[in-house]
């Protein structure tokens, strides 16, 4: 794990030791909990049915750090075809997975730091090797989130997203 060295916060003024380098929902945007009780409904923390009609799976919206080791990441949700849903879950357990293409997805979290929303910016799904989440890459439009992805953002960046995050 990369140091999180400790920030002095601007929401709340005092220290917090620890800066998350990631975030996870825990269901796509279009989840509800009514959903639970549903038949053709599912939720893991991997994958996700909405009425034996919506198909979702998480990766990890990676955005490289330009003044410190490694990456931050979202846990994102985003939409497949059910084509390509059932492809993902048929290959889940089998070595080699990354070989296959990239599949094209619905981002599906809304992430509150960005503007305009981030729902239904169109994604690339790169399946990773077994174990992994699948990496998620944004279009590369001028949406700050697509911006962020393609150039970098700093350690400063991230101390904003949790003074922000962690005081709802
Ligand atoms: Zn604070």
């Amino acid at each position: 794990m990369p140091d999180t060295p400790g920030y002095d916060c601007g929401t709340c003024g005092s220290r917090h030791e620890d800066l998350p380098l990631s975030y996870r929902t825990r269901a796509p945007v279009y989840w509800s909990e009514e959903l639970a009780a549903d038949e053709g409904s599912e939720l893991t923390g991997d994958l996700c049915i909405i009425r034996g009609e919506h198909f979702f799976v998480q990766g990890n919206l990676d955005i490289p750090l330009l003044d410190a080791e490694g990456s931050f990441s979202w846990g994102v949700w985003v939409s497949l075809s059910a084509a390509n849903f059932g492809r993902t879950v048929s290959l889940w357990e089998t070595p080699g997975r990354e070989a296959e293409p990239h599949h094209f997805g619905w981002l599906s979290t809304e992430l509150p730091v960005y503007e305009p929303s981030t729902v239904n910016l169109k994604t690339h799904v790169h399946t990773r090797p077994v174990g992994e989440k699948p990496l998620v890459e944004v279009e590369p439009t001028d949406h700050p989130l697509a911006v962020a992805q393609r150039t970098g953002m700093t350690m400063a960046d991230v101390q904003r997203i949790a003074e922000q995050l962690l005081h709802p």
